[in-house]
């Protein structure tokens, strides 16, 4: 913040009338600080400014708060969701004056939610409750194997309605709580949906019509995305996606996933978990950009489980029949036209970044053609004012610590003379499917890609958790590889894991990562016994030996 004047005229002015004299005064005085300092491009608490205070405004000046001439807030943030309440709460706590625009447009099926964006309403939050039902239900059945003496497990079922009105119990406390914080720490918040009317003002829409504007020095981007829907007969009408599944009133019952990215093998494996029929429709590959051999890991052990796949497929109409139930025409790679019945059709094909509704354009703002999703450098913009973080930033994880990272950032970079930058390599993700993959940095297919094949050495290993032994789980798919520099220094570039708690696993090898793992290093890091996250200082088998990678006895 570069300017500064005084905001809290009306309390002054109810002093006497000498200090009235003095104030006007002291007003010029401040006015030709302000574009002093705008002169300088100092920020309002830059140390020779306060010194000039000292001699200059003396305690008067203490009534007077650094903000803008002109605008009303220091930030307004677009979007109240991970990055952008992130970046909300740490700009008031280094002193900015801070409002928050958050907004949520039903969805197609008329779903919408309260204050916190996808994460806490329609994503990591509700997702990991219902994949940890999904585990329960499966921890229930080897309960009896390691001697719980249950009724018939055959009988155990889900009661859907009891774990939807769990899970959407928790994300109502959750938006609760995030109000209040916003009130405590003085971040002002409005429920409207926001567009820009120029680069310095953005109009808040309420529910009702009203319209608010509101002016800012910076202006934060934070707006997220929706689901996409293809362009078919019936899409809109009938399909759901994940905004609508976490509290959908009837249970799911028979459902067709289309669309194998991350949500799609998330929502298709935990409803598998819970006892519903799921089949995921695979446009080309599953879990295109991850490690393919720890995707197809991923994608074999769900069809283990009885998640049925139809690749090479793509949807062409959805019609309701009589029943209430939903005909789906798709059609394979050779053209040919199949059918069948499902009790929810539900899309998960990517999501669209909440860009156009901001109308850019009145503010300069140029987005990327094809994804509409914005470019910025160091979270920049091409409108130096305006910013953006998480989800809407082109080529960019879209994942909640990243956005939240980044805000933070961000907001200290603003407002508390940071330089430090937002760093978006190496970062750890976790998929939440029946078996769990985690990764950090590249797949052996990029890294092949990058430095080629003589540069790098692939390790890897297939393991058997401890506890997979009594209930005789299947251990074929549990496995660890690592992707290195074959010379020099051996640098780690990569790690994957598939099996039991794979985030927790990877999570502190992220970390390793940063710091510069090595081969060496990794191989002189002594295990914990028995876990599953030891497997990483096991490893020794490269793909360039030919060796077998299956397991090797419990503890040697
Ligand atoms: P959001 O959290 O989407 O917040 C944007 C907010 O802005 C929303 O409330 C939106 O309604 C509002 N808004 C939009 N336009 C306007 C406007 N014009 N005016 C006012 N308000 C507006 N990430 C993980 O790290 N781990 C996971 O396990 C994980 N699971 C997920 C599961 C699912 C099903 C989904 C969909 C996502 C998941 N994600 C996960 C991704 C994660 O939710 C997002 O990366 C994260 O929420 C992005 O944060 P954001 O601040 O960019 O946007
Ligand atoms: P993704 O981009 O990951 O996957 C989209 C999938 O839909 C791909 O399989 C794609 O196939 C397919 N697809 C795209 N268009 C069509 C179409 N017209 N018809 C049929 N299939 C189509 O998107 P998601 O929606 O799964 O997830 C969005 C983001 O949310 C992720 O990138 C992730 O960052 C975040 N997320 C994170 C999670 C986590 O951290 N655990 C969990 C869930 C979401 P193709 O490969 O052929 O293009």
């Amino acid at each position: 913040m570069t300017d500064v004047t005084c905001r809290n005229r009306a309390t002054v002015n109810r002093v006497s009338p000498i200090i009235m004299a003095t104030l006007t005064m002291f007003t010029r005085l401040v006015s030709l600080r302000g574009a002093q300092t705008r002169l300088l491009g100092l920020p309002c608490n830059h140390p020779s400014l306060v010194k000039y205070d000292g001699y200059f405004y003396g305690g008067i000046a203490m009534a007077c708060m650094c903000t803008d001439h002109s605008y009303t807030y220091d930030l307004l943030v677009i979007g109240g969701g991970s990055g952008g309440l992130a970046a909300a709460k740490e700009a008031v706590g280094l002193n900015a004056k801070v409002a928050v625009l958050d907004y949520v447009t039903p969805s197609p099926l008329g779903t919408t939610w309260g204050l916190g964006g996808t994460c806490v309403n329609v994503g990591c939050i509700p997702k990991k409750l219902m994949h940890q039902a999904a585990l329960l239900g499966e921890a229930v059945h080897e309960a009896a194997t390691f001697g719980w003496q249950l009724p018939d497990p055959k009988t155990v079922k889900i009661n859907w309605e009891a774990l939807k009105t769990a899970v959407q119990n928790h994300v109502k406390s959750v938006n609760w709580v995030t109000r209040v914080e916003l009130r405590t720490k003085k971040v002002e918040y409005l429920n409207a949906l926001g567009h820009f009317k120029d680069a310095h003002t953005v109009i808040g829409v309420t529910k009702k019509g009203e319209e608010k504007i509101l002016t800012a020095k910076n202006i934060l981007i934070a707006v997220g995305g929706r689901p996409r829907y293809p362009d078919i007969p019936g899409a809109l009408e009938y399909g759901i996606s994940s905004d609508d599944i976490f509290s959908l009133e009837r249970a799911p019952g028979k459902t067709l996933v289309i669309g194998a990215g991350y949500i799609g093998l998330e929502c298709a494996g935990f409803l598998n978990g819970l006892g519903y029929d799921a089949t995921i429709m695979v446009r080309s590959i599953v879990l295109r950009g991850f490690d393919q051999q720890m995707a197809n890991l991923v994608a074999e052990e769900m069809e283990q489980r009885g998640v049925h796949f139809i690749y090479q497929a793509k949807p062409k109409k959805i019609t309701k029949q009589e029943d209430g139930r939903l005909l789906v025409d798709w059609v394979d790679k050779d053209g040919e036209i199949h059918q069948d019945v499902y009790d929810t059709v539900l899309f998960a094909i990517g999501r669209r970044a909440l860009t156009e509704e901001l109308k850019p354009e009145n503010a300069g703002l140029k987005l990327v053609s094809e994804t509409g999703k914005i470019e910025a450098t160091n979270e920049q913009t091409n409108v130096p004012n305006i910013y953006a973080v998480g989800d809407v930033l082109h080529k960019r994880p879209q994942l909640t610590p990243v956005a939240v990272h980044a805000g933070k950032l961000l907001a200290r970079r603003l407002f508390g003379n940071s330089t430090e930058t937002m760093d978006y390599t190496n970062i750890p993700t976790t998929l939440f499917s029946p078996l769990e993959y985690g990764c950090v940095g590249l797949s052996e297919e990029t890294a092949i890609m990058v430095h080629g094949e003589e540069q790098i050495e692939i390790y890897h290993a297939y393991y058997k958790p401890t506890e997979f032994f009594v209930p005789q789980k299947d251990v074929d798919r549990c496995c660890v590889k690592i992707v290195a520099l074959r010379y020099d220094d051996q640098r780690v570039l990569g790690m994957h894991f598939v099996g039991p708690n794979a985030g927790e696993v990877i999570q502190g090898f992220a970390a390793a990562i940063k710091c510069g793992l090595t081969i060496p290093k990794l191989k002189s890091t002594v295990g914990i016994h028995p876990t599953v996250a030891e497997e990483f200082t096991r490893i020794f088998i490269t793909k360039r030996s030919g060796l077998d990678p299956k397991p090797q006895s419990c503890c040697s």
